[in-house]
């Protein structure tokens, strides 16, 4: 047992738990004291206006933003105010929590195949035999196994976001992140993504979705967080928190979105 993880039983245990996190932009205040959790194999989706701090909520759970004050245990690994975080937690928390952009953020200059390689052989330091193996199967997985040996700029948005799924898989990750992946995609490319999305929900993986497509998040979230000026103001099992909202401000935000 790895003596950095402070659960024994992961499965037992919130995939992520946060507990009165605070996180400040200077005077601004973005997260004001919110909590919650993700249980392992959950998909939850996370709504709210813009600027209500979902992005920085899931930045935070990946370490790329540090809180202010509050605890917070991702996937066992300490992240809570105060507690000082070493190179090998870094990059454990790095390779088990994946996370999927807006922008898809892939390596231009290299293909499809060495974008999906790179980090397993840096980071996991798996052979390149190895590390093309599991890119290859991923690839395939996500329907662009033809593509592999393409640069980025070949591909639609659609694609390259489903290349960008399949680089954060490489790492093995056990919960994967998603800050408004459909976004920046035309509607006609928008499907293709969400149904690997989809896909990966239904075999289990512990997912957080921050997105604006309300009725995939109905279809494929177990539980929906509404976050208000960085608290959750109503959060429950999708349908119940989408089909009947309890606050005034979920049923304008509802009614805005459809
Ligand atoms: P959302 O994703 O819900 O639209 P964000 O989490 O991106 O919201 O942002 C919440 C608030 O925090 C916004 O007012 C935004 O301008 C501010 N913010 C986010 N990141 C930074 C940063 N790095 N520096 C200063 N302000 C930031
Ligand atoms: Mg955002």
């Amino acid at each position: 047992m790895n003596d950095r993880l402070i659960s024994p039983n992961a499965t037992a245990t919130p995939a992520i738990e946060f507990a009165q996190v605070e996180k400040r932009f200077g005077q601004l205040k973005v997260l004001r004291g919110i909590s919650g959790h993700i249980n392992p194999g959950e998909v939850v989706a996370v709504i709210g206006s813009s600027g209500c701090g979902k992005s920085t909520l899931l930045r935070c759970f990946n370490h790329l933003e540090t809180i202010n004050s509050g605890r917070l245990v991702v996937n066992g690994i300490d992240l809570s105010a105060g507690s000082v975080l070493s190179a090998a937690d870094l990059r454990l928390l790095h390779a088990q929590v994946g996370m999927v952009f807006q922008q898809f953020n892939l390596f231009p200059h290299m293909t499809v195949l060495d974008n999906l390689t790179l980090a397993p052989r840096k980071v996991l330091g798996l052979s390149d035999k190895e590390a093309r193996q599991t890119a290859r199967i991923l690839l395939e997985k996500v329907g662009l196994g033809e593509k592999a040996e393409v640069y980025p700029e070949m591909l639609s948005g659609g694609q390259k976001q489903r290349v960008a799924i399949a680089r954060a898989l490489c790492m093995k990750p056990k919960i994967m992140l998603f800050d408004e992946p459909t976004s920046a995609l035309d509607p006609e490319l928008v499907g293709e993504v969400l149904l690997t999305m989809q896909q990966l929900a239904e075999e289990g993986m512990t997912m957080v979705i921050v997105t604006h497509e309300m009725q995939f998040a109905r279809e494929v979230a177990d539980r929906v967080l509404f976050l208000n000026q960085g608290q959750v103001e109503e959060e429950g099992p999708a349908r119940q928190v989408l089909d009947s909202p309890q606050s005034d401000r979920l049923r304008a935000f509802l009614s805005r979105m459809s």
